[in-house]
């Protein structure tokens, strides 16, 4: 019961975090507040009325048009609201706290507390740079770096707790935990920003062009600091299959193929992809590791 309670909460809570999404992606390119002007119709500039400002459920109402004029809403937000949504309501579901909550309270749930924190502030950033990298083909400093420091700190916050509690008392283990943790993350943060600025030199030389943004690096940067390093490893892997899996399939679409310069020229929004192979390492990832691993004949 009160599981179903903590997940609905935070599916709603979810929804409207991403409806405050949608306010950001449309306004920050444009560099407009957040605050100031009241949610609007981007089309007529007609104000919109409480239940029309209701987090999917009055786009599904006004069928994606606005009421006054009918422009075209656009997919993006019932999409990012629904994504926020979700993920916050099946992190919550599958929280491990829920055994601690029912059970015996054996061990100290603040170290779970703390990753749950972390996976609302990590979900909600990675759909707020897949929005805008594509739409504008924009991944902003002030979002990445922010999650690089935010992603060290949820991490060494989580290591120092689950270090206190697996040794009561002993408060230097706990602290030597701290560096070494912090060590890993850093490398995995180079090696993650590294690989992306490998691949991009290797592109400049052989096309003579820019073929992926800095943007891109720093994001990897991000989803090291918060996955740590197989895991980014994997949320690159399935970011490139999913970018390739999209190019193949715009390639199909007679438009595409009929213009000239279709292929290579073509800008594909890389970040999106990565953060929503960052979204699957996040959900699935040590799973995924584990039997492929098995599958690879490690053990
Ligand atoms: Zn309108």
């Amino acid at each position: 019961m009160l599981r179903v309670l903590g997940t609905t909460f935070a599916a709603l809570a979810g929804l409207a975090f991403g409806s405050f999404l949608n306010v950001c992606v449309t306004r920050w390119p444009q560099g407009e507040s957040i605050v100031a002007p009241r949610s609007h119709c981007c089309s007529c500039g007609h104000s919109l009325t409480w239940w029309e400002n209701l987090p999917a459920i009055s786009w599904l109402i006004l069928r994606g048009r606005c009421r006054t004029c009918c422009a075209w809403i656009g997919w993006r937000y019932p999409l990012v609201e629904l994504s926020v949504g979700g993920l916050w309501a099946f992190t919550v579901w599958r929280f491990p706290g829920w055994n601690l909550v029912y059970g015996t309270l054996s061990s100290e749930p603040y170290p779970a507390l703390i990753a749950l924190l972390g996976q609302f502030v990590f979900y909600w950033l990675l759909v707020a740079l897949a929005a805008l990298d594509a739409e504008q083909l924009w991944l902003p400093d002030w979002l990445t770096l922010p999650g690089i420091v935010l992603g060290i700190s949820f991490d060494l916050g989580r290591v120092y707790l689950s270090a206190r509690t697996a040794a009561p008392g002993g408060l230097e283990t706990a602290f030597l935990a701290v560096p070494h943790a912090a060590l890993a993350r850093t490398i995995s943060i180079f090696f993650a920003a590294g690989l992306i600025l490998l691949i991009r030199g290797i592109y400049r030389l052989m096309r003579r062009r820019e073929g992926i943004g800095l943007g891109d690096a720093k994001l990897m940067a991000m989803l090291a600091a918060w996955l740590g390093f197989s895991r980014t490893l994997l949320a690159f892997g399935a970011g490139v299959m999913f970018a390739t899996l999209f190019a193949l399939s715009l390639l199909t679409l007679p438009a595409q193929r009929k213009s000239k310069d279709h292929w290579g020229a073509a800008k594909l929004p890389l970040g999106t992809f990565l953060c929503i192979g960052g979204i699957v390492a996040a959900l699935w990832g040590y799973p995924i590791i584990a039997a492929y691993l098995h599958w690879a004949g490690f053990y």
